[in-house]
């Protein structure tokens, strides 16, 4: 299994470079007012050769990409398209990909960040309740402005220091989608740059094809350079909640029952993790010494608990008070083992920032740590295979890591967009979110792909969230035959010459 791995690996690196050497030639033809604004400087091409994920490290692009406006992409994009050799090139967000996505071996990658001369390209509007944003923007810098205006999206990812455009790209998926849907679901209107150089606006009711296809698209119809995303107003406080379970059952039954209750009765927010052998709860800003013993102490010589994460949205606490002790009632968890948080809405959304900067002041004391990779699987598995993937995998995982499981409901998701579900009508977010070191990665990836063997072998049909393919038939398995070949329809129409994200590997 592990050499098979290294073996992947190596044929990866070897046809990105391949790549580069056929397309670098296009650099001499390029015109000045593109030219001056690339920059092919081995320091910038660099920085642009890998990701968050660190596993992936494919060959520079030729050049970097730094546009002032959405009509330099277009202008970069319509010189790629009719150049003697086109080249590829892939919008970069915040480099958040773990599998080389945003990645353009030999080609040029967009630093999205340049987009406005760093100026924020936010504007809220409180008569029309959306916001305008870049695609270049990131999601904090989004939430901050509508909070501004008292105002806020109402979907989210667990982490805000992500891109508009690239979660738009995926879906966007945190503890809310099982009543407002992902991001891609509350978006009304996009400005999007084709891989032929063109600048279309696209809503449900104006170029609805690109719009949907571009929802969840993988960076391959085209360029977001401008999302409407609804808005709604937004809560004073959160009190945010932990419930720990013993047994998968009794955490799933009650994960299901919360997401199935309406805005009135219900969490506003629904999630939860698997706390695996030898796994113990550690400090975080979340526990108090004594709730870490105390769950540790539960924990004991169990192999897994688990905990469902639940929040509040509020302005009145009386009336937050009641709803909590009306929804608890109604629970199954280990008697005395809830814990909670009472914290401001933006504090709520920001949390992961907040724990991974504790994190890293306290790294900052170990001057022998090096970035850790991160190998990470995401899976949307069918609530039909919960069971036996519990009993298959989870109980006999014996490597550390963060793993999430919560469940969504698929009738918050339009099938019309790109982004691609299980065939049920629940089905969970399984998150293996493995840190790991230059020596140890291959071992988490030889477990990914037993999780993914196993699976399969069991007629468990899980999608990849944040997929990773790197072969056609895969990838037209994953999306399902009639989504694949519209897929593959529009992107002979948007993207003919196959120039966008080369690093999703679908269709170079
Ligand atoms: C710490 C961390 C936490 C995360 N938490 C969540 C979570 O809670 N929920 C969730 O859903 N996801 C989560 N993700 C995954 C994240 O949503 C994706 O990795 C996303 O692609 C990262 O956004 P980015 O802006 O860094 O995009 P990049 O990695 O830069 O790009 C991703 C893909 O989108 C393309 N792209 C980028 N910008 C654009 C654009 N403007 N137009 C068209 N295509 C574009 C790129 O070419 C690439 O193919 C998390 C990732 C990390 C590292």
């Amino acid at each position: 299994m592990a050499v098979g791995i290294v073996i992947n690996r190596l044929v990866l690196v070897v046809a990105y470079f391949a790549g580069a050497a056929v397309v670098s030639s296009w650099l001499d033809d390029v015109p000045p007012e593109i030219a001056s604004k690339l920059d092919s400087g081995s320091n910038a091409t660099a920085r642009f050769a890998t990701d968050y994920g660190g596993v992936t490290r494919a060959a520079n692009p030729a050049a970097v990409f730094h546009p002032s406006t959405a009509d330099d992409i277009a202008a970069l994009l319509r010189f790629a398209y009719c150049a003697e050799s086109p080249f590829p090139v892939a919008a970069r967000g915040n480099g958040h990909s773990v599998r080389g996505q945003a990645l353009a071996p030999g080609g040029v990658a967009i630093d999205m960040a340049a987009l406005g001369g760093g100026r924020r390209r936010i504007n809220v509007s409180s008569a029309g309740m959306y916001v305008d944003a870049g695609g270049e923007q990131l999601w904090i810098d989004v939430l901050e402005a509508a909070l501004r205006q008292g105002l806020s999206p109402q979907s989210w990812t667990d982490y805000l220091y992500l891109t508009v455009g690239g979660t738009l790209s995926n879906a966007g998926i945190s503890g809310q989608a099982f009543r407002h849907g992902p991001q891609i679901s509350n978006v009304y209107e996009l400005d999007v740059v084709t891989g032929k150089g063109e600048m279309i606006t696209c809503s449900s009711e104006s170029d609805r094809d690109l719009f949907y296809g571009v929802l969840g698209g993988l960076g391959q119809l085209g360029v977001i350079t401008r999302a409407r995303i609804a808005l709604r107003p937004a809560p004073a406080r959160v009190r945010w909640l932990r419930l720990f379970y013993t047994d998968l059952g009794d955490l799933t039954r009650d994960q299901e029952f919360l997401i199935s209750l309406p805005e009135t009765t219900g969490f506003d927010y629904v999630e939860g993790q698997v706390l695996l052998s030898h796994q113990r709860v550690g400090n975080s800003t979340f526990y108090s010494k004594q709730d870490v013993d105390s769950i540790n102490r539960l924990k004991g010589e169990l192999n897994i608990i688990y905990f469902l994460e639940g929040a509040l949205y509020y302005d009145s606490p009386s009336i937050a008070d009641q709803k909590i002790e009306d929804l608890l009632k109604q629970l199954n968890f280990v008697p005395g083992f809830v814990f909670s948080n009472d914290v401001t809405y933006l504090e709520f959304l920001n949390r992961v920032h907040n724990e991974i900067q504790k994190l890293n002041s306290r790294d900052d004391d170990d001057s022998s740590s090096t970035a850790p990779l991160h190998p990470w699987l995401n899976l949307f598995l069918p609530k039909s295979g919960v069971r036996d993937f519990e009993a298959g995998i989870l109980q006999n995982i014996n490597l550390t890591g963060l793993i999430l499981l919560y469940p969504l409901n698929k009738n918050r998701w339009n099938d019309i967009m790109t982004a691609t579900v299980p065939n049920e009508e629940v089905f969970y977010t399984v998150g293996f979110l493995w840190t790991a070191t230059v020596e140890d990665w291959g071992t988490f990836d030889a477990l990914n792909n037993e999780i993914l063997g196993f699976c399969d072998q069991h007629g468990i049909e899980v999608k990849q969230y944040l997929p990773h393919y790197t072969s056609k038939l895969d990838w037209a398995r994953h999306f399902g035959s009639d989504k694949w070949e519209k897929f593959a329809q529009l992107k002979r129409r948007y993207d003919p010459k196959a120039l966008l994200s080369p690093g999703q590997q679908i269709f170079n």
